[in-house]
């Protein structure tokens, strides 16, 4: 196959400092989520349940992750086009070998400005200072309750909180420019938990993002009663501890912030359900075998890693990636509703493939 590079080309935008590229609905390609491993070691029940695996999906074998190599070219060349934040993900992310030498390589790369990483954190106390000092700017850490019952009910009975705790303890010490903590609520599972999360995290420098439980992949069991609306989740909190909104840090930042009245702090909230951010979204996403996905939710995607593997030119792979975001149309949570009561969804990509 001959792919020529079209400069320029039709929504590239160039000027001495930047380049954009703009999709359909004109949203500028400027994050990139790096799936660098689909194993973990928890099985949260929302994004990969006990039982689920490897039944519906078999695990990638090593040789089929992107090298650290090729996740670095493929980085670069999402900078060339404007990418200035990368997020690492997984699978849980901290069982990928030799992650804090990927970071470091990543940290190197021309336009590389923000580069976090989201992790279930029960290894975190053992890496965060390597992590730290290869050059990682932002972590967050997964916690959905303080109970240690209710914690090992969810993830499958594979970690604690007291682990989890400790690895938080450990990002903050060898001070991360930011430490999050993601909160994942079920109604009726841990959405009585909200108030212990925000007392113990509130006045500290973790800041809390409460996130509405999303129909990712195909085996969480997703019902739409499960969720517990964002709105619903700021008025409990407000109720004990009275919170008023921020303006948001950046245009396209998906928490709505919230600020302590009394001064000790912020919270977010991620309403991806009941408030569906599409239209800002910039994110494209790679998955550990070198696939790009425009969206969380989508059954399409393009591979990268043939490309690479036969031995592409960098041109022939930039002109690929502009392909898809030049032609992405997806807006997966604004159309929600019809697409699930139309009952012809095809079969999603899983969390734990693509990254969050
Ligand atoms: N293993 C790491 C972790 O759990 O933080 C990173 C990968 S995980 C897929 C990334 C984020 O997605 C986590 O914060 C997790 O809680 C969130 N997540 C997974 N499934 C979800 C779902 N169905 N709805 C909302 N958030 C989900
Ligand atoms: Fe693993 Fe993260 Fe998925 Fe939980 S949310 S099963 S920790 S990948
Ligand atoms: Fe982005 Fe897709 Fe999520 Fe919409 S549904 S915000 S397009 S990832």
């Amino acid at each position: 196959m001959t792919l020529k590079l079209q400069i320029p080309p039709l929504n590239l935008q160039s000027n001495s400092k930047k380049t954009s590229v703009h999709d359909t609905l004109d949203r500028q390609l400027h994050d990139l989520r790096l799936s660098v491993i689909d194993r973990c070691n928890f099985r949260c029940n929302y994004c990969m349940p006990q039982g689920s695996n490897p039944s519906r999906y078999s695990f990638l074998h090593e040789k089929e992750w992107l090298t650290l190599k090729e996740i670095v070219r493929l980085s670069t060349l999402f900078a060339q086009l404007g990418v200035s934040k990368l997020r690492i993900s997984g699978g849980e992310p901290l069982l990928r070998p030799n992650l804090a030498e990927l970071i470091h390589q990543l940290s190197l790369i021309d336009g590389i400005e923000d580069l976090a990483l989201t992790t279930n954190g029960s290894l975190l106390s053992q890496q965060a200072d390597s992590l730290k000092k290869a050059g990682l700017n932002r972590i967050t850490v997964s916690l959905d309750t303080l109970d240690p019952q209710l914690f090992k009910r969810i993830n499958g009975h594979k970690g604690t909180v007291e682990q989890v705790l400790k690895g938080i303890e450990e990002a903050v010490r060898v001070n991360f420019d930011c430490v999050k903590i993601n909160v994942v609520v079920q109604k009726g599972i841990n959405d009585h938990h909200i108030l212990d999360l925000v007392e113990y995290f509130k006045g500290k420098k973790p800041i809390l993002r409460f996130i509405e439980f999303m129909d990712a992949g195909n085996c969480n069991n997703w019902k739409a009663q499960d969720v517990l609306p964002a709105s619903e989740i700021v008025k409990i909190i407000h109720a004990y501890y009275p919170i008023e909104p921020l303006k948001p840090n950046y245009w396209g930042e998906v928490a709505s912030r919230y600020k302590f009245m009394d001064g000790s702090g912020e919270v977010g909230f991620i309403s991806s359900v009941t408030q569906p951010f599409c239209r800002s979204c910039t994110r494209a996403r790679l998955s550990t075998d070198g696939k790009i996905y425009a969206c969380l939710f989508s059954p399409h995607c393009t591979d990268l890693r043939k490309l690479l593997r036969e031995g592409h030119s960098d041109e022939a792979l930039l002109n690929l990636i502009l392909k898809v975001w030049q032609s992405r149309d997806d807006r997966y949570s604004e159309l929600r509703p019809q697409i699930r009561a139309s009952h012809v969804q095809s079969a999603k990509i899983e969390m734990f493939q693509i990254g969050g």
